[in-house]
């Protein structure tokens, strides 16, 4: 009887999972239809700014005002004027065409003694600098105040919200404040930015649709590797390791392990990938179902298990898996603590938490600023 009603709230766990996430699933068309109901259609907008470099490596600097297209060329290397125009703190040094160094495909990060991650902001700025803030992560200006430590964004900025623009240049200006005193932030692709890229805009908002109407391109082409953004997201990993913790957005499958795929070989493909030529079988598997940014095996008590996850994780010689993408109701961990699922519906834009990890501990980070023990769940 014990044993029964253990295994009846399992389902309904699963259940809820399942349910929190069907608007999720990927050939939606109908779903995505009837719940994006554009929301910018007639209002006034105001974004940007997208910064594309020119053949001869100046910058045009382009956003909307108002509904308005304003277009400004960089000369002279005065990249104050972008400042002054656009209210985004950029210097010279940020915005360096060579920004790209030699690219650790390894991406394996060891000692690193505390660090904040969070998953799926899709657009929702505002509280993502909530809890930035709340673990004082920045300060009152949106500057770096995390010292040597690690911030993870663990994918999924890009679509349903409407400051996704924001979002991506407060990564992009953390990341080099955080280089300068030691510390690193990480972003891992989700499968968001790899639709994004792949011209699928099922879920963008519309206020982004009407920007690139305005500007006369397509969304993607506003992140296309002849923009500054579109260079820096084509020089993201879609996995990489934090001492022993394995970092993906949505998880490796036994599938990927069966095809013996290594950390390096899959970073090197997505950071080379040209998104407009046809793909080979191992690409087509890595952006499907069973690949790193799309999975969703662990939470099918059917056909996974504990031991599948050991074995798992063996092969990258690691003890934990953190990832995003499944949203559940708060930071938690499944099977034993090893696998720690941090997507806490932050895209709703009301609530959503922060994994801390501090000395080799584990804590659930609150909007609020409280730190809570993580709930395991054996299944
Ligand atoms: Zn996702």
């Amino acid at each position: 009887m014990r044993l029964k009603r253990k295994t009846a709230y399992k389902y309904i766990f699963f259940l809820f999972i399942i349910f929190l996430n069907f608007s999720f699933a990927p050939n939606n068309e109908e779903l995505s239809s009837v719940f994006q109901i554009p929301k910018f259609l007639n209002s006034k907008i105001t974004d940007g700014p997208y910064l594309f470099i020119q053949e001869d490596n100046s910058i045009v600097v382009k956003w909307i005002k108002g509904n308005r297209l304003v277009k400004k060329k960089i000369r002279d290397n005065n990249y104050e004027i972008i400042q002054r125009k656009t209210g985004l703190p950029v210097d010279s040094e940020f915005l360096a065409l060579n920004q790209i160094k030699t690219l650790d495909f390894k991406q394996e990060y060891k000692n690193v003694k505390k660090f904040i991650a969070l998953s799926d902001i899709h657009g929702q700025f505002d509280l993502f600098v909530t809890l930035l803030l709340q673990y004082e992560v920045v300060d009152h200006n949106l500057n770096w105040n995390y010292g040597a430590n690690h911030l993870i964004i663990n994918g999924d900025v890009f679509d349903r919200g409407d400051k996704v623009t924001e979002i991506f240049w407060l990564i992009y200006k953390l990341e080099k404040q955080a280089e300068k005193q030691g510390g690193k932030v990480h972003f891992l692709l989700g499968n968001h930015e790899i639709m994004v890229l792949n011209k699928d805009f099922r879920y963008v908002n519309e206020k982004y649709l009407k920007t690139s109407k305005l500007l006369g391109l397509t969304y993607d082409q506003l992140y296309s590797e002849n923009t500054i953004m579109g260079r820096w997201l084509r020089s993201k990993p879609a996995i990489f390791s934090i001492n022993d913790i394995l970092f993906s957005h949505a998880g490796i499958s036994q599938e990927f392990v069966k095809l013996r795929l290594t950390v390096e070989e899959v970073n090197k493909r997505f950071i080379h990938l040209d998104y407009d030529l046809p793909k080979d079988s191992i690409q087509m598997f890595l952006e499907g179902t069973n690949g790193p940014v799309w999975y969703r095996g662990y939470f099918k008590p059917e056909s996974f298990n504990e031991q599948k996850l050991n074995r798992i994780l063996s092969y990258f010689n690691k003890d934990y898996m953190v990832i995003g993408h499944t949203t559940i109701p708060n930071v938690m961990s499944l099977y034993s603590g090893k696998l720690i699922c941090i997507d806490s519906g932050i895209k709703n834009g009301e609530y959503g938490e922060v994994l801390v990890y501090e000395n080799g501990k584990f804590f659930r980070g609150t909007p609020y600023g409280s730190r809570i023990k993580l709930n395991t769940y054996n299944l």
